[in-house]
């Protein structure tokens, strides 16, 4: 490979809807035009906020299967599979380089659809390794970044990591009667929203990993940490040196936003 002495960017992506797995729309568009400009990766490690477990854990299998881990939506989006094989190895360097976090290798899970709505746009070919690091529900957003920032070596053995979340994500709130790529979004949402990339702009991390503190609108944006926390991976990745672009910056349904942030 002609990038193992390169620092790989760390990606946060916004994941929305399952159905932006199959619809083409601007969002679907910049994660495919991503997998075009990005340097291609040997692996990618995605923490996606629709895996949470007590303990850590770590996709392990050879070949992980595509879950579909929604209910309620059009047949054509069951059928989808994304067979990108794993990497048992990657897994097991993970497990043994951050041996105090106690990882333990998964053969249950696979790829949820946090991963490979995302992911499949990205690398189409589903040439590349992917393996999911879980969310252990039992720690806090602080121990949650502290996990992350071991991984952050791994930037320079061409590892592509992805947090796949959202950062506002109020499923009761949600706008039912907007489409669900029109941009629309409840003043609280688009505050708290815009309040969280001010933080991120300005790396103000303790902030953020004490997002409870932040305010009416950001205990709105963020009912349950689950989508939230992947966002946390990706700052605590970043390194001093990195510039932080931001993406598919738009909330849409009024309570959900897409913004997402590239670390490069
Ligand atoms: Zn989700």
């Amino acid at each position: 490979m002609n990038n193992s002495n390169l620092s790989m960017p760390v990606l946060f992506v916004g994941h929305g809807s399952p159905m932006y797995a199959i619809e083409n729309n601007e969002f679907s568009q910049s994660w495919r035009n991503l997998g075009e400009t990005l340097p291609v990766p040997k692996a990618i490690i995605c923490i996606s906020a629709h895996w949470e477990t007590r303990g850590t854990q770590i996709t392990a299998m050879q070949q992980p299967p595509t879950i579909h881990d929604f209910g309620g939506f059009p047949r054509e989006l069951y059928e989808v599979q994304y067979p990108a094989p794993g990497s048992p190895e990657l897994a097991s360097e993970i497990i043994e380089s951050i041996a105090d976090a106690h990882i333990h290798p998964d053969q249950k899970w696979g790829l949820d659809h946090g991963a490979w709505s995302v992911i499949r746009r990205m690398y189409p070919q589903a040439n590349i390794p992917v393996i999911q690091l879980s969310l252990d529900y039992r720690k806090s957003p602080k121990e949650h970044y502290e996990l992350a920032r071991e991984l952050t070596s791994l930037r320079d053995k061409g590892v592509l990591i992805i947090g796949s979340g959202n950062i506002v994500h109020n499923l009761r709130l949600v706008a039912w009667d907007k489409t669900d790529d029109e941009e629309y979004g409840h003043d609280w949402a688009v505050e708290a929203n815009e309040k969280i990339k001010r933080l991120i702009m300005d790396n103000g991390h303790k902030e953020l990993i004490d997002y409870n503190l932040l305010g009416k609108d950001v205990q709105l944006a963020i009912p349950t940490p689950e989508h939230f926390l992947p966002l946390l991976y990706a700052l605590a990745i970043k390194r001093e040196s990195d510039d932080l672009s931001f993406f598919n910056d738009k909330t849409v349904m009024g309570s959900l936003s897409m913004t997402s942030l590239l670390i490069h």
